[in-house]
């Protein structure tokens, strides 16, 4: 393997101009390396003692284990990730598999993927129909539906009311239950975080037409084979090697602007720059704001971040005495668990027999007590996975991320903030700003890269930072004309 620093990207020349990105998270580390592309110098400010925000990993003190906050995936749609990862030379790091095993209780298994024999491939959008048409956890009625909703989502301007629900397309479209339980919902909670009736149908589309028909490729799932955190190690030499750095436990209070420079206050010092990156989550970003200079278009701001409401997800961390599965990881239905995730097989060097169980854009599991949540947890487990009811259970850790992700309900879109603010030369960020994308790693790092697009036009010097988009693969092409 390459050493880290000939992985990096080369220096390049500096402007002379300085930054200050607030929030280590995906967002604000994507700005900070584009902006340290760009040749400005950065100083990169999060509250904790980590980089990653929603997206990291540390050490679980009641397990003594290092572990992510979650399993984060990611699809190789998300072109913008990619490109920061690669940025920071962390891209040979990420785990893809195309294929994905569907677990009914019971056992029976449906295995999901592109049709490959030998050099044969079908084109898009055709590439996962036998997989789909062989899949035992769907019934020939719910087959159909799902055919013709596909169909649909294939014609452009088909799903893209951003007024109406995704429930009430389902419902136009005649889905049947074992369609809507099996598919919509589980694909809905996995990849949104919410239930169908709260997602604005154009986010669905964009979700089912990168994942399963644009291209074998966009819908290629992504893991990490290292905890999260450490996936970031090249952020702070990238920083520091183009002149400027990362400052972690520094909580920010405030800034000033005095007509030519911010000041940042911050409850360890200040930090004074020409430009300013607000890299938070929605909830920081309304705290902050009182703490802002006062200016036209901040209540308007204030009453957009008022519409946005968070969603949690819950993973519960297993340790057993033996292996229970010989799988990476499993999409399990109707329960509340989903997603199964075998740690010890996907992360490097992880010893031991570490499984991962996530529950998404359930409030019901999120409020139940520890003990009883990680029962039910290993009572579901034992459904899908008969080799658990043997194994000893060493010790479990149960994660609850109340404010996981934010939604995407019908008319959200005019709530979502460009990154060009009302203050001057300082910009938005996090990945609830306007980037078309919903709650994901993928919509931060698109934040980012839009941000650093903002700073460099405002310099004078306009720069594309935006990764393009995949482009649609064969059939396709022709159907999206
Ligand atoms: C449990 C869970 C599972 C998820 N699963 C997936 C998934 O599988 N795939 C996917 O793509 N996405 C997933 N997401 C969503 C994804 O993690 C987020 O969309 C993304 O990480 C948001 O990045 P961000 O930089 O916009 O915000 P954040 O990650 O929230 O970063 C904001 C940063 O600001 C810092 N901060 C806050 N206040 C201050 C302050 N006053 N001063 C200084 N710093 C401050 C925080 O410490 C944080 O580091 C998941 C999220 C969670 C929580």
């Amino acid at each position: 393997m390459k050493e880290l620093g000939d992985r990096l990207s080369p220096v390049g020349e500096h402007s002379g101009k300085t930054v200050t990105v607030i929030g280590g998270g995906v967002a604000g580390m994507s700005a900070a390396c584009a902006l340290a592309e760009a040749g400005l110098r950065v100083q990169l400010v999060d509250r904790r003692g980590y980089l990653g925000g929603r997206a990291s990993s540390y050490l679980h003190p009641g397990v003594g284990e290092v572990i992510d906050n979650c399993q984060h995936v990611l699809f190789g749609c998300c072109t913008n990730l990619i490109g920061f990862y690669r940025r920071i030379g962390a891209a040979d790091r990420i785990h893809w598999t195309s294929q994905m095993t569907m677990i009914e209780p019971g056992g029976r298994r449906s295995r999901l993927g592109p049709f490959e024999c030998g050099p044969l491939r079908l084109p898009a959008p055709l590439h996962g129909a036998p997989s789909f048409l062989s899949a035992k956890a769907f019934s020939f009625r719910d087959k159909l539906a799902l055919g013709r909703a596909m169909r649909a989502l294939m014609r452009p301007g088909a799903a893209d009311d951003p007024a109406e629900s995704l429930g009430d397309w389902l419902r136009r479209h005649g889905q049947t239950e074992g369609a809507l339980n099996r598919f919509w919902r589980l694909v809905i909670a996995s990849a949104l975080n919410a239930e169908i009736d709260s997602i604005a149908v154009p986010y669905a589309a964009k979700v089912i037409r990168e994942l399963f028909l644009n291209s074998a490729e966009a819908g290629s799932m992504g893991m990490s084979c290292i905890p999260l955190s450490e996936l970031y190690a090249g952020v702070t030499p990238y920083l520091a090697e183009r002149g400027g750095g990362v400052r972690l436990n520094t909580a920010v209070e405030g800034a000033a602007w005095d007509g030519a420079q911010w000041t940042v206050r911050t409850r360890s010092g200040e930090v004074t720059s020409e430009f300013v990156v607000v890299a938070l989550p929605f909830e920081a970003m309304a705290q902050l704001l009182p703490h802002l200079p006062p200016v036209e278009g901040a209540a308007e701001l204030a009453g957009k971040i008022a519409r946005h409401e968070h969603w949690p997800i819950c993973s519960v961390h297993l340790w057993f005495d033996r292996e229970i599965t010989e799988l990476e990881h499993a999409v399990l239905l109707d329960r509340e668990i989903h997603w199964m995730y075998n740690q010890s097989r996907l992360q490097t060097g992880r010893g031991g027999h570490y499984i991962e169980l996530v529950v998404s854009a359930t409030r019901a599991f999120a409020a139940l007590p520890r003990e009883q949540a990680i029962r039910q947890a290993v009572a579901e487990l034992e459904e899908f996975f008969p080799r658990a009811k043997d194994a000893k259970l060493l010790k479990a850790a149960l994660v609850k991320e109340v404010r996981a992700t934010f939604g995407v309900p019908p008319g959200i879109d005019t709530a979502r903030p460009a990154a060009v603010s009302p203050w001057p030369r300082l910009f938005l960020a996090g990945d609830w700003t306007a980037t078309g994308w919903p709650s994901t790693m993928e919509s931060a790092a698109r934040s980012g890269h839009l941000a650093a697009e903002a700073v460099c036009a405002a310099m004078g010097t306009p720069r594309m930072v935006l990764d393009a988009d995949l482009r649609l693969r064969g059939l396709m092409r022709l159907l999206s004309l």
